[in-house]
């Protein structure tokens, strides 16, 4: 389907309620509601039941149950993993039905949901994959004695989502965690419920059995503060921003709790005199407005050598006036409107900011109103007088790009290091000297060469510094949602002390 999608076929329920034990939670007469609201066109799509301590505390014992004696945990692996390739095929069944709820709820445009909803399909059957290919250790050095070590599923995880990519980023936590035998509850975005209440939906038509994943809704202080402290929760897997992160470890931490942080950015997009310039142009266009600039792995920061700075600047520009605004459910649209008013307004504000700064505005820096409603930006650049100012260092998550020119290898690493973050990095150069050294230097979690935003599964993902603790990926994610065992037995019966015998 190229066109709009097929927009009658999906129904939006007037209510998104809670999932516990596999059923929607009745709407009752009393609660608190919160709007769901379309950023396309501010219309009020659906409302939000949010879930209380006690609702949470339901959720919580639900998989609490469905861990310590329902069959999940202890399912022979083919079992499971037929299970999780169920799921894998109802989520492209129903791709369509998903992305259309994202684009509505999150003002993604199209052609990136669509490719989300691929990709959580496939991160379940990765997963899958790998936890059936697990292993454990035996260990016989020491004479008369042989010792294992398994791996066991480690309990009831709390999964925390952010708002800007609900059903990628929902899905990765979702599907790192339950493969193992793991339960958990979900909690979104209170501004973003739509596709994820569908998609735990999903995961119950594909076979899952009732309590493995649980969903409840509601803001951050009200519902998400109920799950991380429910004494009955063994882990926090949380996604989101670094402030709400502290809070979040410190009551991990009180409740001796693991957790694992996937955070925000403020990645350096290197654009060395030494690349392919066209194709670093198209990167750097795709490194900041794809996603509507609402991604932690923006490369928001972009770099340039001060030999190619004016010319590459100035095709920058010039490509960002033509950007196709518009609504998210056209194929295409290339940038749609920020997610919700209140962000709209937060990106808007670091306009002030950077003029403040004594930054010189190259594009855009305002709120587009040729849709008349909608949370619609300009596409927005500007240069920056230094690396030490608000908009280099500050994560805005928008379609604002902020430039800085640099004249030597060393001043661009030195430049990208000088950052609170690390998740990410983008090096464009085809010589082999300064990929190798940029490779070996910088300090972020991804360093992507040449390319934008190439996930490897197989490969960890996660930030070095305030962008996180922990990582996903196979040998992560096992480490992080399983406990380990060693089981140490006797090959002859060994001679034992004999206290109080003589
Ligand atoms: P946020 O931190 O405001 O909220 C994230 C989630 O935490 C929401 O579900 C929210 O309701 C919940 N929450 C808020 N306060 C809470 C509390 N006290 N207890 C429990 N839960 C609470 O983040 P956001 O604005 O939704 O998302 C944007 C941020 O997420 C950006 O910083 C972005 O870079 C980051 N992010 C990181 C990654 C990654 O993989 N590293 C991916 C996407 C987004």
């Amino acid at each position: 389907m190229n066109a709009a999608v097929a927009q009658k076929s999906h129904t939006v329920n007037s209510h998104v309620t809670s999932i516990i034990d596999g059923e929607g939670v009745k709407l009752g007469a009393k609660g608190t509601d919160i709007p769901v609201i379309n950023p396309t066109n501010e219309e009020t799509i659906s409302q939000l039941r949010e879930a209380d301590a006690g609702e949470v505390d339901r959720a919580v014992k639900a998989a609490r149950r469905a861990f310590d004696s329902g069959p999940w945990p202890h399912m022979d692996i083919n079992d499971r993993k037929d299970i999780l390739y169920s799921i894998r095929d109802h989520l492209r069944k129903h791709s369509e039905e998903l992305a259309y709820l994202e684009c509505l709820n999150v003002g993604l445009p199209l052609q990136s949901v669509r490719g989300h909803v691929q990709r959580m399909a496939r991160n379940f059957e990765f997963f899958a994959e790998v936890a059936s290919n697990v292993h454990g250790e035996t260990y016989t050095q020491t004479k008369g004695y042989l010792t294992y070590v398994t791996r066991e599923p480690k309990g009831v995880a709390a999964l925390i989502a952010p708002w800007n990519a609900p059903l990628a980023l929902a899905s990765m936590r979702v599907a790192t965690c339950i493969p193992w035998g793991n339960t958990c509850v979900l909690k979104p975005s209170e501004y973003t419920p739509l596709s994820i209440r569908r998609m735990v939906e999903i995961f119950h038509e594909a076979g899952l059995p009732p309590g493995v994943v649980n969903l409840v809704n509601g803001r951050g202080p009200v519902t998400g503060n109920a799950l991380i402290s429910h004494p009955d929760v063994d882990m926090v897997g949380f996604t989101g921003g670094t402030t709400t992160a502290r809070s979040i470890a410190a009551t991990a931490g009180r409740n001796l709790k693991p957790v694992a942080l996937e955070l925000g950015g403020k990645s350096a997009n290197m654009i060395f005199d030494s690349a392919s310039i066209d194709r670093a142009l198209d990167g750097a266009l795709a490194g900041i407005f794809g996603n509507n600039g609402q991604q932690c792995l923006a490369g928001s920061r972009i770099l340039v050598h001060e030999k190619i700075a004016k010319q590459f600047i100035e095709r920058f520009v010039a490509r960002a006036q033509k950007i196709r605004l518009g609504d998210p459910l056209l194929a295409t649209t290339e940038v749609g409107p920020l997610a919700f008013k209140a962000h709209l307004e937060r990106v808007l504000s670091y306009v002030d900011v950077a003029k403040a700064d004594g930054a010189k505005l190259l594009v855009g820096g305002k709120r587009a109103v040729d849709f008349g409603r909608g949370y619609f930006m300009e596409p927005t650049a500007v240069m920056a007088p230094a690396n030490d100012s608000r908009v280099c260092q500050e994560e805005i998550f928008g379609p604002f790009a902020t430039f800085l020119t640099f004249s030597s290898l060393n001043e661009a690493i030195q430049i990208a290091n000088s950052s609170k973050f690390g998740l990410v990095s983008y090096v464009w150069s085809d010589d082999v000297n300064t990929v190798m050294r940029c490779s070996r230097e910088i300090r972020a979690g991804t360093v992507w060469v040449n390319t934008p935003m190439m996930r490897e599964l197989r490969a960890p993902f996660g930030g070095y510094r305030e962008s996180g603790i922990g990582r996903d990926g196979p040998q992560a994610s096992l480490e992080f949602f399983t406990e380990l065992k060693s089981t140490i037995i006797p090959i002859d019966p060994p001679v034992l002390p004999k206290y109080g015998a003589a």
